[in-house]
């Protein structure tokens, strides 16, 4: 059995309490010995295989959402809900904003585009993209799960299509509904800025593929209806090789879910259609054994929904070692 020397193990410390997960590991131990007070530079990814896809978990940053923004239960029932899982914020329930990149060896298509500044400590997707070397006018298809500022912000950067060469794929029922004026004058102030962004990614998207259910993108990648959280929210199943996964976006949140699902976001506008999804999806997940990605469960977003005792809990999946 290999022996860690001391010095060895108190120098790969740092980086394992960093929890950065760089794909080459010696750069990542430089990187964290040069810049151990300033671990927040330092990009996480996460891979995983499935068949021949290789998907990498990559974040667009973070923000912490006010307890109070979970309708369905009080402030102080999610505070305490949060101090019990050790994850309370004093502003709040953090939040984070995955993306995900499948590569089949042909093409590279990106899960979501991040909330790039909009809200909270966003926009890291670029930098983590340039992280695996990648420039977004490299990426050959984009599908954005629902029309949230958080899900598409970073399709527009500098009044411009940042993703110049890809299709674009969003459900039609999400693209009709944030582009109506009647729906949008009759919205609160915090969804005006998710009805502004779609606007404009519909002028900057002239590729912008309109989905009506179902489908396969690639083979092997293909669309899953998870309407409720939007009309037209959606999720992306990657299969090949007996193995799959399953990227669902917004079904779940942190602290809240899959616990319950009488509990909402504040953006969740019909909140019977939302629960109904859950409903239905978390019980499935759970007797399925689903590997899931969601975007704002904690880095790299992946696990699976787990009954016990009649209780459904997230219980983290295993990412890095996974031969
Ligand atoms: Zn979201």
């Amino acid at each position: 059995m290999p022996q860690l020397s001391r010095r060895a193990f108190a120098s790969a410390l740092p980086l394992g309490l960093l929890g950065g997960a760089l794909i080459s590991g010696a750069p990542a131990l430089a990187a964290a010995q040069n810049t151990a007070k300033t671990p927040a530079n330092i990009t996480p990814l996460a891979q995983i295989r499935i068949g021949r896809f290789t998907v990498t978990a990559l974040t667009d940053g973070y923000a912490d959402m006010p307890f109070g923004y979970f309708p369905g239960r009080a402030p102080a029932e999610v505070e305490q809900a949060a101090v019990a899982q050790f994850t309370a914020r004093p502003s709040g329930v953090r939040f984070l904003f995955n993306q995900y990149l499948i590569d089949d060896g042909e093409r590279l298509i990106l899960i979501d585009a991040g909330a790039a500044g909009s809200i909270g400590q966003t926009g890291k997707l670029p930098q983590a993209l340039g992280a695996l070397g990648l420039q977004p006018d490299q990426i050959d298809a984009v599908i954005v799960t629902h029309m949230h500022q958080d899900h598409m912000g970073g399709l527009i950067a500098g009044g411009r299509n940042n993703y110049p060469k890809a299709e674009l794929y969003i459900d039609r029922r999400d693209v009709i509904h944030w582009t109506d004026p009647a729906k949008r004058s009759g919205a609160p102030d915090y969804l005006q800025t998710s009805f502004k962004m779609a606007e404009d990614v519909v002028r900057f998207y002239p590729k912008l593929q309109a989905i009506d259910g179902e489908r396969e993108i690639v083979r092997g990648v293909s669309i899953v209806d998870l309407a409720g959280h939007t009309p037209g929210h959606i999720g992306v199943r990657v299969e090949d090789d007996g193995k799959s996964l399953i990227m669902v976006s917004d079904m779940i949140f942190p602290v809240v879910h899959p616990g319950a699902t009488d509990v909402f976001f504040l953006f969740e506008q019909d909140r019977a259609a939302a629960k109904a999804m859950r409903d239905r999806f978390f019980p499935r997940a759970a007797s399925e054994g689903a590997l899931i990605a969601a975007t704002h469960m904690a880095f790299p977003g992946l696990g699976r929904v787990v009954a016990d005792r009649g209780q459904m809990r997230w219980e983290v999946a295993d990412w890095a070692l996974q031969d």
